[in-house]
């Protein structure tokens, strides 16, 4: 049985395994994603997926292994926004969370606060913006944020556009984003999304020189300056598709589990946090990857 919690590329797999326990908009974006070999949604009579609220498509995993249930949250966030449902976590006997924020320090501010103010800063700011993020769940989300600003023209690469279809066919949300073309002008009150990996590529940069346009990291990790610095942005939000730390405790509490093992990030941190807190906690050793193993 394999299982893909949601599309992103640290989550797919090497070859295709074919029939895969995902939702179907999982499948679809996989299928955008990946050239080559479709897999197809499956289902398996132990397994039922929740919706995990970390971009379209994901899901936690609920496996019913007989002595015990065993949920495996993949990566998860609990607030509603955009077009996501917050993850309802169900309770089980073991719980595998995702730790990519299982820190104190990453705590981020109150969802609608973090959209007024990238909203409210596309409109004061003035000449072209491009904006950086996931080309799968963070790209879509600026676009909307673009949506609610002034800003005239939304322009998108082709990545971003492609990853864009099957969310609208699946959500009923319209991106309304044109395909950006090299050749094109970036008008002063325009906006650009881009993937982040594109960030550093020459005709990025001599864009951004030739427009003097204000480039824009947006990210969980930029609750630190180090994101900033490290990916030349000039300005930075803390607008993320996890869960910050308070809200991974509160999911441990509300699935009450009798064993956590966590992964991800900072997972050593948190299953220490946990421990404190009285839980039997300990982090994923990097080779268990099958559920016969926890
Ligand atoms: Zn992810």
């Amino acid at each position: 049985m394999n299982v893909l919690s949601h599309a992103h590329g640290d989550h797919l797999y090497g070859d295709a395994p074919g029939d895969v326990v995902c939702s179907g908009l999982t499948a679809r974006l996989a299928n955008v994603r990946r050239d080559g070999e479709r897999i197809e949604a499956g289902s398996h009579p132990a397994v039922e997926l929740y919706p995990a609220g970390h971009i379209a498509g994901s899901r936690a995993t609920l496996v019913d292994a007989g002595d015990a249930r065993v949920l495996y949250t993949g990566d998860i966030s609990t607030r509603d926004r955009f077009y996501l449902d917050g993850f309802e976590p169900p309770s089980a006997d073991v719980l595998v969370i995702e730790t990519t924020y299982g820190k104190p320090a990453y705590t981020f501010p109150p969802q609608a606060t973090v959209e007024r103010e990238l909203v409210d800063w596309l409109d004061d700011t003035d000449g072209p913006v491009v904006l950086f993020g996931y080309a799968l769940g963070r790209a879509q989300k600026l676009q909307l944020l673009v949506d609610r600003s002034s800003r005239d023209r939304l322009f998108v690469s082709d990545a971003i556009a492609a990853l864009n279809e099957p969310i609208a066919a699946a959500t009923g949300v319209e991106f309304g984003a044109e395909r950006w073309d090299r050749e094109a002008e970036l008008g002063a009150n325009d906006a650009l999304v881009l993937p982040t990996q594109l960030n550093k590529l020459a005709w990025v940069e001599s864009l951004v020189e030739s427009t003097d346009a204000t480039t824009v990291g947006v990210s969980g990790w930029a609750v630190e300056d180090a994101f900033k610095y490290r990916g030349g942005y000039d300005v930075t939000f803390p607008l993320s598709d996890h869960c910050d730390f308070e809200e991974l405790l509160s999911v441990v509490e509300r699935v009450d589990p009798e064993r956590v093992h966590t992964q991800h990030g900072f997972a050593d941190e948190f299953a220490r946090h946990l421990t404190r807190r009285g839980y039997d906690a300990t982090t994923l050793k990097r080779n268990q990857t099958s559920i016969s193993d926890f």
